[in-house]
């Protein structure tokens, strides 16, 4: 039978349950997945102290429960907070939570009214109900994957207008409360409407806490974890849908491959750690040579390449010689230089024949990079263009 004994002991099993999930999650080391937990359990602890009015000490099952509530709220909000990097000034939490004690004992002690107590405490969830929600929405509503920030913004401002609903309700003394267990349909409802709450929180967090997971697992594999290029995965991915763009709009597309000469001999002369550093500085100042609408990616050691739309072979290797010579000039005025050790690049350059797959235009470029490392290194070779081969071997 419904009753408010058992909604409290539902949600209470609800909150206990949801703290499993959670724990589950407590490894990925995501922000303010703590502070759910902790809120899941002081609510957990709450609901069973309300549940058991008049069988354990009023001290306990009113004005503990009711504090203990109020501070799963807070506590629930920083989660949120914390989840956004964001941090908490500590003063306004703590007088509002005290300012919430007094007022509860003194609609307990002073003036003894369940409805001024529920009045109270419903506005104070109402607040920070409110507070989740703008959170959410000021800081994840354009999120690239914004439904589960979306879903948790707007039950969160239900739910405050829910809590608003009931002060009203006992303010204005449309039902007339005698105990929190009495069985009115407005305490019902009420009720029912609070166990949905602290699970539907709890569940929406979970659900930001499996975005950012996603998010992050997936940047990771698009992502060069050395130097923050495009991976060779991405690349392809991105390579193909480009060729398949200019192939339909009879479009220009080209590719540049480079290696760094005699990598080996900088690792052995100046150590593995300088030979990474040289790494990082290669794609910082090759993405300053570049458009924003050019990949460069890590195909694998201290090879890279670079996508071109919308360039044709002659720019292509204007582009392939503007890089060489930046890559193989050490500026100390250079914003990108960190690595302090000499090396140059070959280049090939190779431009979409209008017909040929990735792979096809791929192998081009290779081939035009193994001439450049058999013609001498430190040049760029075009595979479409091969009498500008060897133009500008020493700048
Ligand atoms: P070439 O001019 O013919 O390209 O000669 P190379 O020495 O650059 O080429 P080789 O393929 O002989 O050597 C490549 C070296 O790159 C060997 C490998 O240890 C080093 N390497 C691969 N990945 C990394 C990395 O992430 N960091 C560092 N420091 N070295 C790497
Ligand atoms: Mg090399
Ligand atoms: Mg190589």
């Amino acid at each position: 039978m419904l009753s408010p004994f058992n909604l409290l002991l539902i949600t209470s099993g609800f909150s206990i349950v949801m703290l499993f999930v959670l724990a589950s999650l407590l490894r990925s080391g995501i922000a303010g997945i703590r502070e759910w937990t902790t809120a899941n359990i002081l609510a957990a602890v709450a609901l069973i102290l309300y549940a058991c009015r008049d069988v354990i000490p009023d001290l306990l099952s009113i004005d503990l429960a009711n504090v203990l509530s109020g501070l799963a709220a807070c506590i629930l909000f920083l989660g949120f907070r914390r989840f956004f990097g964001l941090t908490t000034s500590r003063a306004p939490m703590a007088i509002s939570l005290a300012t919430l004690t007094l007022l509860i004992l003194t609609f307990h002690y002073g003036y003894n009214s369940i409805a001024a107590r529920t009045v109270i405490i419903s506005a104070f969830f109402g607040v920070l109900c409110l507070a989740i929600s703008i959170t959410i929405f000021r800081h994840a509503w354009h999120a690239p994957s914004p439904y589960p920030y979306r879903f948790t913004a707007t039950v969160a401002a239900l739910f405050a207008i829910g809590h608003w609903s009931r002060s009203v309700v006992y303010w204005t003394g449309a039902d007339h409360l005698t105990s929190t267990m009495q069985g009115s349909n407005w305490n019902l409802l009420f009720l029912s409407l609070g166990t949905l709450m602290l699970p539907i929180f709890t569940m929406g967090a979970i659900m930001m806490v499996h975005d950012r997971m996603m998010s992050k697992a997936i940047e990771d594999a698009n992502h060069d974890f050395l130097t923050g290029a495009w991976s060779r995965r991405a690349f392809f991915e991105f390579a193909t849908r480009e060729l398949t763009r200019a192939r339909r709009m009879q479009r220009s597309l080209s590719l540049l491959v480079f290696d760094v000469d005699h990598f080996k001999r900088i690792n052995d002369t100046h150590g593995h750690a300088a030979g990474d550093r040289v790494l990082v500085e290669i794609v910082a100042r090759a993405e300053l040579e570049i458009r924003s609408m050019d990949y460069i990616a890590r195909m694998g050691g201290e090879e890279f390449a670079v996508l071109l739309p919308e360039v044709d072979a002659a720019a292509a290797i204007a582009v392939a010689e503007r890089l060489r010579i930046r890559l193989g000039t050490q500026t100390a005025a250079d914003p990108a230089t960190i690595a302090a050790v000499p090396y140059t690049v070959s280049v090939g350059v190779a431009t979409h024949d209008g017909r040929e797959t990735m792979a096809e235009l791929m192998h081009r470029a290779d081939m035009a990079l193994y001439a450049a490392k058999s013609g001498g290194r430190n040049i760029v070779v075009s595979a479409d263009v091969p009498e500008t081969q060897p133009l500008t071997a020493d700048v």
